[in-house]
């Protein structure tokens, strides 16, 4: 007997439509909720779907502590069939597991990314995502009209960077309330992993695909258009923004990326704006399959790079967002309740924030992926070690995406009611995040100020005089030390 074992974030018809199986099992571990301690949400997303997905194709489901529990549920003589998970560890775990009890497991390629020859694609670093992107448009014929881009340009980024509205005349994305099954899956959660952070009872997200494709419909419907603006926007009490919302629905199996990047597409022909619907296209034709790349080409020691030896902790403000920056005080309070905070949060304020502090990039990449419902380790690692900190020494990225506050004032309204000012650089009320940004220029000076891309930074940073520098150095090692 052929038997397929479909992992948790395989959750999708086409994974069993695609392979001739005599038998199909849902194999969920409770160990591999244990591998971080991970949002309460996040469990309960993986947990719903997978029962969800058990009751509406009538396929048994275990949900055991280890492998090897599964395992023992498994008839012995069944040659079995597991998609591949992207992450080395899980990867090892479900191999280790079928050879240790002398089982026959034959992995086969996920099916959830569009670039199946992502590694011969990449080549070798520095990554750059642009040729990259600008060659899967045409090879998947996506925005592409007589062999040139729709429009005459590939990207529209520079129109996706808009400063946040008075007010966001958007709907909210639709929110799915709790069923029986997701009730059920949320009291075990707040059981058995109660010491995780978060909270699991306002559980609302899609754990279906039919919720899914609603979710994506939706935001097609009423929130795409503005996308293209206001994608790096960000405004107190408004957590998603123009954003989606997909990723862990995608990042579950219950929606492909490929359809989804078809289905916006189909958007531009029925009349969305192009520059939304390109800067919505470019994250997932682009960014999510470039991102998987470089994690399986970086290998798996990718998470302990630190290029600018960063090794000050973690402060405890990012598990009770008990900190006075408003910036830092409004996104975390996101996180801990949502599972969630857009891209430009998790870069701009918390990536940029932890490196202007110096945290160690391995507990930033630990803290990530516990945080997030979406979080997997693959999408995680070359976010925050290569793009967020850049502790990878620029595998990634020309250079480490920080800011002051000038940044984050144009593009939030978070300082208008932060007891900082952030025009400030020193004096009553100067804003941290001035003097850290600067004191981070000193600190690297000698590593960064030769690279172009730093050039004006550097020039300012050169302009202060000595006691100005000196002020903005103390400052932030002040700050750094009480956290
Ligand atoms: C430090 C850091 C950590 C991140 N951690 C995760 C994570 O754990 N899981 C995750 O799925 N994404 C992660 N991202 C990428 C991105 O921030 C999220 O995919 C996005 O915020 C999810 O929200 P959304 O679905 O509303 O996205 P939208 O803004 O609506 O974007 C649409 C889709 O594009 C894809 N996408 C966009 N940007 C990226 C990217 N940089 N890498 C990969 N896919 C992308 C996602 O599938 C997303 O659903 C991280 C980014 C940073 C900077
Ligand atoms: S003033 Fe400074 S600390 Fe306050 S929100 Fe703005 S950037 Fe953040």
């Amino acid at each position: 007997m052929t038997h397929l074992v479909l992992l948790s974030h395989h959750l999708n018809a086409t994974y069993i439509q695609n392979i001739h199986c005599d038998t199909v099992t849902i194999a969920v571990t409770k160990a591999q909720f244990e591998t971080h301690r991970y949002h309460k949400k996040r469990i309960v997303y993986h947990l719903a779907a997978a029962f969800h997905f058990a009751a509406e194709h009538d396929i048994p489901i275990l949900y055991e502590p280890t492998w090897a529990d599964i395992l023992s549920n498994l008839p012995s003589e069944d040659e079995f069939i597991v998609y591949e998970p992207v992450e080395w560890s899980m990867k090892q775990d479900v191999w280790d597991a079928f050879m240790a009890d002398g089982r026959h497991l034959t992995m086969r390629p996920d099916l959830n990314f569009m670039v199946d020859d992502i590694l011969m694609e990449l080549g070798d670093p520095p990554f750059k995502l642009d040729p990259l992107y600008r060659r899967w448009r045409h090879r998947f014929n996506i925005l592409i009209e007589n062999g040139k881009p729709v429009g005459g340009k590939y990207s529209y980024d520079a129109a996706n960077r808009k400063r946040p509205p008075k007010t966001l005349d958007v709907r909210e994305p639709l929110m799915f309330p709790a069923d029986a099954i997701t009730t059920d899956v949320i009291r075990m959660v707040e059981d058995d992993f109660r010491n995780h952070p978060g909270e699991a009872g306002d559980f609302q997200y899609p754990v279906t695909r039919d919720d899914a494709l609603l979710l994506l419909d939706h935001f097609i419907a009423y929130r795409l258009e503005r996308f293209g603006t206001y994608q790096d926007a960000m405004m107190e009490n408004r957590p998603f923004m123009v954003h989606s919302l997909l990723s862990a629905a995608i990042n579950l199996g219950l929606l492909f990326a490929a359809e989804v990047v078809r289905d916006v597409e189909a958007a531009y022909r029925n009349g969305a704006p192009l520059e939304a619907v390109e800067g919505f296209i470019r994250q997932i034709l682009g960014w999510r399959e470039y991102i998987r790349g470089v994690y399986l080409r970086m290998g798996k020691d990718y998470k302990q790079k630190n290029a600018l030896g960063h090794h000050r902790p973690l402060p405890g403000w990012f598990y009770d967002a008990d900190v006075d920056l408003n910036c830092l005080n409004t996104t975390i309070s996101e996180t801990i309740g949502n599972g969630y905070n857009h891209h430009i949060q998790r870069l701009m304020i918390i990536g940029n924030l932890a490196n202007l502090i110096g945290v160690r990039p391995l507990e930033v990449n630990n803290w990530f992926n516990e945080m997030y419902i979406d979080s997997f380790d693959w999408v995680v690692t070359p976010n925050v070690i290569g793009m967020a900190l850049y502790a990878d020494g620029g595998v990634m990225s020309t250079k480490p995406y920080i800011s002051s506050a000038a940044y984050i004032n144009r593009m939030s309204n978070y300082c208008k009611s932060c007891k900082y000012d952030p025009t400030k650089r020193t004096g009553a009320n100067a804003c941290p995040v001035n003097a850290l940004f600067y004191h981070f220029l000193d600190r690297h000076r000698e590593r960064l100020a030769s690279n172009p891309r730093m050039t004006y930074m550097y020039a300012n940073l050169n302009k202060l005089d000595e006691n100005t520098r000196d002020e903005l150095v103390d400052y932030a090692r002040q700050f750094i030390r009480k956290q």
